[in-house]
């Protein structure tokens, strides 16, 4: 017998049944949850149930907030019963300078988001709220007073209470056998029948993987073993309960690895090892179910001596028992929530290794994507679609080792991570590497930061700037080149092509030969993608966008060709791309083409050097440039053409930091940090490209939001100078009111300005603004127009 489903989800640990609670509450019917066991018999069960508001993405924060008023409120008011939730507050300490700027940033970041994370500037601090922990070396930490841990079998089961009481199923011990598509619905064959469903969801955390391949699906995550141990009754802990003394904060020493929370009279202990052992890599054994592995803890004896150090007391209370059990990681820590790139109706909620804090908050979110055809908030730190079919096994094990082994690294601005680099790489990577790139991962290609030393990792000033500020010199006194070849790219042809990019987003095509700019919009108004689009014939059409957002803007760009007469074609490693940039790039197309150039803003088809080149006339950084993008095969010799059209010292190479430092001094927005799919593009400052007289996803939404009082509004800000540079998520203040929010800020070298672009959540705080950089306050005025060459002039020339 079929059964017939909205939606299926597969999986009941703390994820899955989060997704059921939330479908239910927005109204949606046949809501069935699928489970090989019964609910939490995966990780869920055995985990030590922390939960935090720390994080250093306003997104991931909220995923986190929300688990914790659904545990420590909506629930227990729901159910009438306690979810076991424990108000304890958490502190990170530390003995790394470093490491307090990071706290000092995340303490920024949280008064903008509203979740108090208080900064603890001196030992004497923590030791007034962790009387147990000796404060010798430890230079101060941070204070997270909301946090505390929760019982997550009895959140799971509040969840699934709701739930079934508003009308959703849940089969237990039926596990997911197959997964095919037939028509327009998934067919599930599950133990105890066929399941048809409209929706599918992957749940299934440990076996993710695996539910994934059934799907045909790549779920870049790897289980890896997390331990962690209860002690007997510690005296010193018996004593402060006998003495009526409120429970101990959570507390973790990140320079160490560990975290310690009193449970009962007890206390856990949990260390995170930097040789991660990963397991069952290439499939979890289906019968695998709530088992837990045997006791290891000779791996970590290193980090539990560390703890006792920290904490003699927990020398007083001996082993009670081990918990040693699977904990997914995906290639940078962060949850897979969304859709499944390629797949109708298939979605991901798994690869969480903090499922448990951040489970209530990922239901809610996913929800709420499936129900509004858009995320509640930015969904780039969790899409499922960030990873694309580069991360192959050694990718997604080589990083989960190296996340779980740095799941208490400091989160540096400009970080670089070592791991599985070199995934993709760019027909030009051999000759940047030969004029000294200094490489950065962006969506598994290597592209080049910087050309010069290496620079360590900083929250000041960082050692890159001087490389940074000669290659802004070069460019704009004479020729830069850069290699902008990890651009996502698309054709599309057909009958159709324009009217299909007229309504791809809120502006409309370009003329044949001209190239500009589209914003595809979610149904509520928000900015999904940014393309640049090129006219190359009024049957093909030629788009760029974001590194990141390839798998993304695939799946859009294929969803909205439904019913026209055009195809799309991924063709990102088909063409590289040189950026030519700077006052001479003219003369050395002239040198090196008898074609004639088009204007600003056109694109040609032309032959630089013999070689066939797109050629469209743009610049980011606010210089006359090309982009000239290039079959890959003749890239190379295109940009040994360019480099050598004029003696060396007149041109020179130059990196992704240069282009954001020069691009805010243009005042241009990023897709990825300043445009989101929050805000309007309106709201981003692109209101001159909305043309509201055409049909386009979210039109109605986007001129209701841009016409509200409360919109958003998007300023250039100049910030007084100092030692360290702003970068991104910093409070915006106007004396004690915290008024918006630092979204991308670079020094700018032309211009010797300290430049930042930020929202202002308060339209009307335009005077007396003040950014927090690393708790200090920095005088910070609105530009009304950009630094560099305001009317665009040397563009244009
Ligand atoms: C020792 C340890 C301590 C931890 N401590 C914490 C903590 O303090 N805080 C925190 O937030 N996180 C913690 N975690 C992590 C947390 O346990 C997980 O992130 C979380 O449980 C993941 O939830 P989930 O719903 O994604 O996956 P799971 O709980 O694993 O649920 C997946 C479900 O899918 C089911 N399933 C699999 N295959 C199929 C199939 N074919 N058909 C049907 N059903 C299937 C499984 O049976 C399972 O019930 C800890 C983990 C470990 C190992």
């Amino acid at each position: 017998m079929t059964t017939e489903a909205q939606v299926l989800i597969i999986g009941g640990g703390a994820m899955g049944v989060s997704l059921m609670y939330h479908l239910v509450k927005a109204g949606w019917k046949d809501v069935i949850l699928t489970e090989k066991n019964d609910l939490t018999h995966g990780s869920t069960w055995h985990a030590a149930g922390l939960c935090t508001h720390f994080a250093h993405n306003p997104t991931i924060q909220e995923l986190r907030a929300t688990s914790v008023r659904l545990y420590r409120d909506i629930l227990p008011a729901e159910t009438g019963e306690s979810c076991g939730f424990h108000r304890s507050g958490a502190m990170r300490i530390t003995s790394n300078p470093d490491r307090m700027d990071e706290f000092a940033h995340v303490a920024g970041l949280s008064k903008f988001t509203g979740y108090e994370l208080r900064l603890l500037k001196s030992p004497q601090e923590v030791a007034a709220l962790h009387p147990l922990a000796r404060t010798e070396g430890i230079l101060g930490g941070i204070y997270e007073p909301d946090d505390g841990h929760v019982d997550p079998t009895l959140a799971t089961n509040a969840m699934a209470k709701v739930a079934t009481a508003g009308g959703a199923v849940i089969l237990r011990r039926n596990p997911v056998l197959a997964i095919r598509r037939e028509g327009n619905a998934w067919l599930v064959e599950c133990q105890k029948g066929t399941i048809r469903a409209k929706h599918i969801v992957n749940a299934a955390g440990t076996w993710g993987w695996e539910i994934g391949a059934m799907m045909g699906a790549n779920v870049p995550s790897v289980p890896v073993l997390h331990q962690y141990l209860v002690t007997d009754t510690v005296p010193a802990v018996a004593e402060r309960i006998a003495a009526g003394l409120p429970e101990l904060p959570m507390i973790r020493d990140p320079e160490e690895s560990w975290y310690v929370r009193q449970e009962r009279d007890a206390l856990i202990l949990g260390p995170y090892e930097k040789d991660a052992q990963v397991w069952s890599v290439d499939g979890v054994p289906p019968e695998f179910g709530a088992e837990l592995m045997a006791p290891d803890l000779d791996r970590v004896e290193h980090i539990l001596m560390a703890a006792m150090a920290r904490i003699p007391a927990l020398e007083t209370g001996g082993v009670k028992s081990v918990v040693n059990g699977p904990i997914t990681f995906t290639p940078d820590a962060n949850p897979l929530i969304g859709p499944a790139w390629g797949l109708p109706n298939a979605w991901m909620l798994t690869g969480s290794s903090m499922g448990v804090m951040e489970g209530g908050g990922s239901g809610w979110f996913l929800a709420h994507w499936m129900t509004h055809g858009a995320p509640p908030m930015d969904a780039l730190a969790v899409d499922s679609r960030r990873f694309g079919p580069w991360a192959d096994r050694d990718y997604r094990v080589e990083k989960a080792i190296e996340c779980f082994g740095l799941q208490f690294g400091v989160h540096y601005p400009y970080e670089e991570r070592p791991a599985a680099r070199g995934k993709r790489l760019t027909p030009l990577y051999d000759l940047m590497k030969a004029r000294g790139a200094q490489m950065g991962a962006a969506y598994g290609w290597e592209r080049p930061n910087w050309f010069g030393d290496v620079a360590k990792l900083t929250f000041r000033r960082p050692d890159w700037s001087e490389a940074v500020a000669q290659e802004c010199r070069m460019v704009s006194s004479s020729a830069g080149l850069a290699d902008m070849s990890v651009f996502s790219k698309f054709e599309i042809t057909g009958k159709d092509a324009r009217a299909y990019v007229d309504a791809l987003g809120c502006n409309l095509a370009p003329k044949s030969g001209r190239v500009g700019l589209t914003y595809a919009l979610s149904p509520a108004g928000g900015t999904e993608s940014e393309f640049t689009v090129a006219c190359l014939a009024e049957d093909h059409f030629y788009l760029t966008s974001a590194a990141a957002a390839e798998m993304r803007d695939d799946d859009l760009l294929r969803a909205r060709a439904a019913g026209m007469d055009v195809t799309v074609a991924r063709v990102t490693d088909d063409y590289a791309v040189i950026g030519l940039m700077g006052p001479k790039s003219q003369q050395i197309l002239e040198a090196l083409s008898s074609d004639a150039l088009g204007p600003w803003m056109s694109v040609r088809q032309m032959d630089v050097a013999g070689i066939p080149v797109r050629a469209m006339r743009l610049s980011y950084v606010g210089e006359s440039g090309w982009e000239l993008h290039v079959q890959a095969d003749r890239a190379a010799a295109l940009f040994l053409a360019l480099e050598g059209a004029l003696p060396a010292g007149e041109i020179g190479c130059f990196g992704a930091y240069a282009m954001n430092a020069m691009r805010l001094e243009k005042g241009y927005a990023a897709w990825g940090s300043d445009f989101t799919t929050e805000r309007t593009p309106a709201e981003t400052g692109m209101g001159f490209l909305v043309k509201p007289d055409h049909d386009f996803i979210g039109r109605e939404a986007l001129l209701k939001r841009m016409a509200a009082e409360d919109r958003w509004d998007m300023v250039l800000l100049e910030i007084d100078p100092a030692e360290t540079d702003p970068y991104y998520a910093h409070g915006l203040w106007q004396g004690d009111r915290c008024v918006g929010v630092v979204t991308s800020a670079a020094y700018g070298h032309r211009t010797d300005k300290v430049l930042s672009l930020a929202y202002l959540r308060d339209r009307k705080a335009r005077e007396g603004l003040e950014v927090e950089v690393l708790g200090t306050r920095r005088g910070a005025r609105i530009l009304t127009e950009p630094p560099y060459d305001p009317k665009n002039l040397r563009m244009r020339g």
